[in-house]
């Protein structure tokens, strides 16, 4: 018996193209018969081509959204006795914020479910950095999953091909059809993997400036505010932090030297911009699962965060106590003279990193978790002639030459810092 498909794909791209509103059910049996391979890719690319053109109102998007999580499973975490928080980031260079946030929030008693990825290009990938630790494994089953958030309250593992499966097929898509920059469509990937996930409230770090995926402001705070909206339509407590990405977080680009800043923070010290990004997120998570007025700052300095890290990395078999791999060649740049580092531009020293072997260009390639850069200072600092800026770090010295090449112009000497404007720059709550 041959089934009757409800719609036809021309029809509905016609009226996306035309600037029309979709229903639900069309968004619905879009995206199902698009997964399963009923809606060809060509006709997928001119959908996704007029939403880019024309955009889509809030319940097209939510609809979007919904089909999205409808294509695979949904994970359950009702069992639980801990309360779900989760977090996502829009990505960013040196930006290992996951690292020391899930084991300090996790040490609150909330349940931190962390379904991550490899990265791609200039921004690295959370489980990148986890895989730098000995032993350490990012596949879990669900039932590994939900022992650990039971007993240790935190866990970074790879997101399951189940969930969210039309995401992935579209995500692709879009990276070869120009279409990735729509917001309906950024909005709809990124909450639809969240939704699936289960999580009861989420904190999500969007980044602007020159290293971050939306580098305008106005445009990160347009996507933060449709993230915000879908979430809390979905009946998720969602809220948005706005961080700025014009430089690179803390001293560290790579892995390995991450995840080392990652454990200088749980055990009290740390770069003060890791560490003020960690505290906002942790207290907006915390706040959004019910724990108003929590110091924060405490379970970094009394241990507890870190006894949550440990945890969470020898359950997934990682030693703790192990040491982080480390490259065999340097490169250090020093200064040519006195002054004040004037700007340090996080795009340029992302892609050097990817190009010191920290990043992946294709996504089957290996990381080299030694590979990457360590900054000895940050704009604002004073150096005289001579001092270190920073130093390069790979497992093959033909690799600084290019990496080098992208750090041209990226950093200066002044007389004062350029400003771009705070950290933190401002919180959507919808
Ligand atoms: N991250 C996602 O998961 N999806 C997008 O579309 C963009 C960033």
């Amino acid at each position: 018996m041959t089934t009757i498909e409800p719609f036809d794909a021309v029809e509905l791209i016609t009226i996306k193209r035309d600037g029309g509103k979709l229903s639900m059910a069309q968004i619905g049996w879009l995206i199902d018969a698009y997964t399963r391979g009923y809606v060809a890719d060509e006709q997928m690319s001119a959908m996704t081509m007029a939403i880019f053109l024309r955009g889509m109102e809030s319940a097209e998007i939510n609809d979007l959204t919904a089909a999205m999580v409808n294509s695979g499973e949904r994970l359950d975490f009702s069992g639980l006795s801990k309360k779900t928080t989760d977090k996502h980031s829009t990505g960013g260079v040196g930006d290992k914020i996951t690292l020391p946030l899930a084991p300090l929030v996790a040490s609150f008693g909330l349940a931190v479910p962390q379904l991550s990825g490899r990265g791609l290009g200039h921004t690295g990938g959370t489980l990148d950095k986890f895989e730098s630790i000995p032993g350490w494994r990012a596949n879990l089953s669900n039932d590994e999953m939900i022992a650990q958030l039971e007993s240790v309250g935190a866990v970074v593992c790879a997101a399951g091909s189940g969930l969210a499966p039309a995401d992935r097929k579209l995500y692709a898509l879009r990276d070869i059809t120009g279409t990735v920059e729509a917001i309906p469509l950024i909005a709809s990937s990124i909450m639809s993997k969240k939704l699936a996930e289960g999580t009861s409230s989420l904190v999500l770090d969007v980044k602007f400036g020159n290293g971050a995926f939306m580098s305008e402001f106005e445009r990160a705070k347009e996507l933060a505010h449709v993230l915000v909206r879908i979430g809390n339509d979905a009946g998720v407590a969602t809220r948005a932090v706005l961080t700025n990405m014009n430089t690179p977080l803390g001293h560290a680009i790579g892995n390995a030297n991450e995840v080392r800043e990652s454990v200088e923070v749980l055990a009290g010290g740390g770069p003060t911009d890791v560490i003020e990004v960690t505290v906002t997120l942790a207290e907006h998570m915390l706040d959004l699962a019910g724990m108003t007025g929590v110091d924060v700052r405490a379970n970094l300095a009394n241990g507890k965060a870190m006894d949550s890290w440990r945890a969470m990395v020898s359950a997934q078999g990682g030693d703790p106590d192990a040491a982080l791999p480390a490259a065999s060649e340097t490169h250090v740049v020093t200064a040519t003279r006195d002054g004040v580092v004037s700007h340090m531009d996080a795009l340029p020293f992302g892609i050097a990193a990817w190009r010191l072997g920290a990043g992946r260009a294709r996504k089957e390639d290996p990381v080299i978790h030694a590979a990457g850069i360590d900054l000895a200072v940050k704009p604002g600092d004073t150096v005289k002639a001579g001092d270190t800026i920073f130093t390069l770090s790979a497992n093959d010295s033909a690799r600084f030459e290019r990496a080098l090449e992208a750090l041209d112009g990226a950093w200066g000497i002044g007389d004062a810092m350029v400003d771009h404007g705070p950290l933190i720059a401002e919180v959507i709550s919808g």
